[in-house]
Order: C-alpha cells, then sequence, then structure tokens
C-alpha cells in the first residue's frame, strides 16, 4: 500500500475550508502536493485528512495594482508566476519560479505551498523576504497579516497556525531585484541562495544558512559593503553532505554579491 488511508474533502468555499481544518487537528492543507505527498509516500508525515485547496476561488489569481503593487492568491502556481504579465511587474518572482525544480513541480507547486513549507531549501523564502512580502493569513477570527520576517518561524515552521489558511501574498512595487544561488546540479535544490533588493533601501536574504531566511539591511550596496555586512552576520550554517559550513558561509558571501550586482543592474 502506498499511503495509509486518508479522509479527503474538496470544499468550495474558504469558510468551509477553514471549518474543516479547524474541527480536525490531523487535517492537512493541500495545494500542489509536491511537498506533502511526497511527505506522505516517505512515511514522514501521516495527516488523518487532507483538505484540497484547488477548488478555493479566494485562494487564486494575480492582481497588478495601479501603484504596482501585486496580490498573489496562495494556490498560483509557479508556472503561473512565469507566464503572468501582471507578474512580469516584479519580473525576479517569474525569473525565480522558472528555476524551481522541473516541468511537473512547476506546474503543480504553488507559491503559498512553497512558503508554507518553509523548507530552508526552498528558493521563496529568500526571496519574498528580500522583496518585503506581507502575508494574510484566514482563520475563523477572520484575515490578518504579517511581514515576511514574522512569517518565518524555524524550519518547516511558519506564522500559519492551527485552523488557518494563508491566502494571499502581497508585493510592493520594483524591479532593482537579484537572486544567485548554488544548486545541486540544474533546476536543482539551493545549497545557498542569496536575495537582493534595491528598491528605496538595499536588502538581502540569504537561504541555507539558518532555519529562516537571514535577512540583512545594509546603508549601501558596495560590494565591500556586501561582503562586510554578509561577514558580521557571524552565520553558522549546518555542514552537511553537499557542503560544509565552512563552504556555505563563503557561499553567502559570494552569493549576496552576485544578487545585489543583478538587482544594481536591473536598476539602471
Ligand atoms: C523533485 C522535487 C524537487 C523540488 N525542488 C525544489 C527546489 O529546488 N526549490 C523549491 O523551492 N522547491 C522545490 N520543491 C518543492 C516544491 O517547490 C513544492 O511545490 C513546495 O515546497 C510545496 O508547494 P505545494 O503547492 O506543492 O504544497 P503542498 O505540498 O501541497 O503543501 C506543502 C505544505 O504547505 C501547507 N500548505 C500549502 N498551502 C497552504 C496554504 N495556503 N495555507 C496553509 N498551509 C498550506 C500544506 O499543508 C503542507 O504542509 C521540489 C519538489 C519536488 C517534488
Amino acid at each position: 500500500m502506498l499511503l495509509r488511508e486518508v479522509a479527503y474533502a474538496r470544499p468550495a468555499s474558504l469558510a468551509e475550508a477553514v471549518e474543516l481544518l479547524a474541527a480536525n487537528d490531523g487535517a492537512r492543507a493541500l495545494a500542489g502536493g509536491q511537498t506533502l505527498i511526497n511527505v506522505m509516500k516517505a512515511r514522514a508525515g501521516s495527516p488523518d485528512a487532507l483538505i484540497d485547496l484547488s477548488a478555493l476561488e479566494e485562494l487564486k489569481g494575480i492582481e497588478l495594482g495601479t501603484d504596482g503593487t501585486l496580490e498573489i492568491g496562495a494556490m498560483t502556481t509557479y508556472t503561473e508566476l512565469v507566464q503572468s504579465s501582471e507578474a512580469r511587474a516584479r519580473p525576479i518572482l517569474g525569473e525565480v519560479c522558472a528555476q524551481i525544480a522541473d516541468v511537473q513541480v512547476r506546474n503543480r507547486g504553488t507559491i503559498g505551498g512553497n512558503i508554507c513549507t518553509n523548507d530552508p531549501t526552498n528558493h521563496l523564502p529568500p526571496l519574498l523576504a528580500a522583496l518585503g512580502a506581507e502575508m494574510t493569513i484566514h482563520g475563523a477570527g477572520g484575515d490578518r497579516t504579517v511581514t515576511a520576517q514574522d512569517f518565518f518561524l524555524g524550519v518547516y515552521m511558519t506564522a500559519v497556525g492551527a485552523g488557518e489558511l494563508l491566502t494571499k501574498i502581497r508585493i510592493p512595487a520594483g524591479r532593482a531585484d537579484g537572486f544567485a544561488a548554488v544548486t545541486l546540479g540544474v533546476e536543482g535544490t539551493c545549497i545557498v541562495s542569496a536575495a537582493a533588493s534595491l528598491n528605496g533601501s538595499v536588502k538581502i536574504a540569504l537561504g541555507c544558512v539558518d532555519a529562516v531566511p537571514v535577512v540583512l539591511e545594509l546603508a549601501s550596496d558596495d560590494e565591500a559593503a556586501v561582503r562586510a555586512a554578509v561577514a558580521s552576520a557571524t552565520l553558522d550554517p549546518p555542514s552537511d553532505v553537499h557542503a560544509s559550513s565552512e563552504y556555505r558561509t563563503h557561499l553567502a558571501e559570494v552569493l549576496a554579491v552576485r544578487a545585489v550586482a543583478q538587482a544594481a543592474k536591473n536598476r539602471s
């Protein structure tokens, strides 16, 4: 047997989905299934019930405001972000989503699932942290909005509580962004990643060096300042079969410089 028996529901409204999640501690939201189903197949997780979000119109769509702000539904897939003309207002989004895994994963995987997983090797947590995204979370008490920095709490842990769903991600206007990663092969998992945003301030977010993206705010975007900021962050990343802690620390500096250089190029 591939999976143990699991209940399944496909609610037609956000209210119904939240009610189902709140009623059962063992229920889990199912978005693209590209992490959750694999976790279940590996017997690393075993929810009692899957609450499929695929029919929830409230979690879909990409809206571009007149001020350039993007509002992206949590169920938006990577492929939709790559192809959307609205998302091109913040081109780095499509550029990074196009680097995630393969076509099958990109067609099913969602922006909401990616950040709710908060796997430190995922591409989107550091990117959304650097872009200054805000997340809307819906529960029985209504909506609440948290910044990216308050959203990512630990490995596989976010501000989305029991009985709640991430509904949308708001990204402010801007184009001066960059992203750089060293991955396991082409389209592979990140060993270290860095995202940079130079829209009004200088912000860098480093991925794979801690449980949550490490966000650095700088006064200057020159290379020496970037190197000094990463060095003074006293990173202590884990060592594993792919990279030692020292190598990850070295990559963080190199990739931060590359991400900032790309962001500076996109500014001009
Ligand atoms: C072969 C392979 C390679 C991959 N490589 C990469 C990679 O290089 N970079 C990368 O970033 N990712 C990678 N991934 C992961 C992929 O991007 C997943 O799509 C993503 O991690 C989860 O998104 P999902 O929509 O599939 O979510 P699901 O797997 O359905 O859900 C993941 C978790 O998020 C929760 N969740 C989902 N949506 C919500 C919501 N709206 N509100 C609250 N909780 C929610 C679920 O309950 C579950 O716990 C890879 C996956 C595969 C299979």
